[in-house]
């Protein structure tokens, strides 16, 4: 298997730490607000990664945090009036819904930064005591970076250019640090934000510290793969990469990975430019299997542009798969029990052969568009193939290589039972019911419920109105 490493910029044969396991860390996100769907990216793209791994028969701890203090939650708190555990705990309440929406699994751990400031506290004093951090006038740690010799290996960055760049970004109180690059470990509180007791003032971390740390406390001094965005190569993951060695002295990661930006009219999406969907608004259009297809027929290393046509596009490769096992769901039921014909066998064995273009194309450094593409041959074959007068092992062989495959992509192909007009004006019913008995956790869940299932509601001056999408 190869991955392409954005240290060496060179795709590198996997050679796991631990033999049959694997370390692994993805940079999760800021929780202030829905996530976007291309935050979605990263998830699906490294979901995937994981279940191949999986599926090639590695033991996957895969580890994803949750940054749960930062300006723009504690700025979102202030707006509401509540405190910044409410926004965040909400958001991250809502992106654990999108994910399963989207069938990413869950990490084996999410850990939220604020659960773990002692290990930052003490990955900073240790810092501090082998000369790698040091503090400003007005409390402010600061990371010495000119002291990391290896500063800039992974973003392939020079230090004295990155000065002079550097210079022109000098805020206020950061003309106390010793070199316009270091950056900053732990800062002193401001009135009215949440901070905590150190050893140098009340206040709180920088952002990086927290990944160094959870990645050490939950996988060990070195992992195996350390993935996100490509926005996060520079500062984030090289600022990780300085905090981590320097305070171990061990190798940090061994592959770090990072997928290219979703983009919207050729501009990255983001929040603060403004031109973002959210993965409910999409939720609402598209059943959110498309999605996950759309982005996984890109290669994660390739900028993808969202656009309906794409996505329509996207909406006839998934239906295609899914037809075919319609099909095959449909001959199943009246299929034969008996044994597989010779024939039968002979082109049942053929099914290894899509499996193996299958896992060429992803052990080239997880090439889904060329996994999709096998996928395709081989519902080609099965559409060939399955007859009314196929046995019925041989109409599930056919139909479990299918699906097993689409499994490893986090597709699921089954078609959704349909819900009949009676049931939906029911759940209708007991939405309303609990919305007037104030229960709006049980009114949101039905309305997600009937969303899953395909159906959109709409309030309306006149009532509720459904739809099928
Ligand atoms: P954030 O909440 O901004 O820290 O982002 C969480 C994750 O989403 C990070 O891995 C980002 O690199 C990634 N990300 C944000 N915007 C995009 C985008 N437009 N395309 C792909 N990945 C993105
Ligand atoms: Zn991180």
């Amino acid at each position: 298997m190869k991955i392409y490493n954005t240290l060496s910029k060179k795709k590198e044969e996997f050679i796991p730490i631990e033999e049959g396991k694997v370390r692994m860390y993805v940079c999760g996100p800021t929780v202030y607000n829905l996530i976007h769907i291309g935050n979605a990216r990263p998830m699906i793209v490294f979901d995937t990664v994981r279940r191949y791994m999986e599926h090639k028969g590695y033991a996957v701890n895969y580890v994803s945090n949750f940054t749960d203090v930062d300006d723009k939650i504690i700025k979102k708190a202030v707006e509401e009036g509540v405190e910044a555990s409410v926004i965040s705990t909400r958001y991250i309440a809502e992106c654990k819904k999108d994910m399963e929406a989207l069938n990413v699994k869950p990490a084996t751990m999410h850990p939220l930064a604020t659960n773990e400031i002692g290990g930052m506290l003490d990955m900073i004093r240790t810092l501090m005591e082998k000369g790698y951090a040091y503090q400003a006038e007005d409390g402010t740690v600061y990371f010495r970076t000119r002291n990391f010799r290896e500063y800039g290996k992974l973003s392939h960055k020079n230090l004295d250019d990155l000065q002079g760049g550097n210079r022109s970004l000098l805020v206020s109180g950061e003309n106390q640090k010793e070199d316009a690059l270091d950056f900053v470990l732990w800062k002193p509180k401001k009135e009215g934000e949440p901070y905590w007791e150190s050893p140098w003032c009340e206040g709180r971390p920088g952002w990086h510290i927290e990944c160094s740390v959870m990645s050490k406390r939950y996988l060990g001094d070195e992992i195996d793969i350390h993935a996100g965005g490509e926005d996060l190569v520079f500062p984030h993951h090289e600022n990780e990469i300085a905090q981590s060695e320097a305070a171990n002295g061990k190798t940090f990661a061994k592959y770090w990975m990072h997928n290219a930006f979703l983009n919207i009219d050729h501009k990255k999406m983001s929040k603060s430019a403004g031109n973002f969907f959210t993965v409910r608004d999409i939720a609402g259009k598209y059943d959110l299997q498309i999605l996950r297809f759309f982005m996984l027929s890109a290669h994660y290393r390739s900028p993808l542009n969202f656009s309906s046509e794409l996505m329509e596009a996207a909406g006839n490769g998934y239906g295609r798969i899914l037809n075919s096992v319609d099909n095959l769901n449909f001959l199943l039921q009246n299929a034969s029990g008996r044994e597989m014909t010779e024939e039968e066998k002979n082109l049942a064995k053929e099914l290894d052969g899509f499996t193996a273009k299958f896992d060429e194309a992803m052990d080239d450094d997880f090439n889904t568009a060329d996994a999709i593409a096998a996928i395709f041959e081989l519902v080609k074959f099965a559409n060939t193939h399955a007859k009314e007068s196929s046995s019925a092992p041989f109409l599930g062989a056919l139909k479990g290589r299918i699906v097993e495959l689409s499994d490893i992509c986090g597709l699921k192909v089954e078609k959704k039972e349909e819900l009949l007009d009676g049931d939906i004006e029911e759940l209708i019913a007991q939405r309303q019911a609990a919305r007037k008995a104030k229960d709006f956790a049980r009114a949101d869940e039905i309305r997600e419920e009937l969303l899953n299932k395909g159906i959109l509601l709409e309030d309306t001056r006149e009532g509720v109105k459904w739809k099928r999408v």
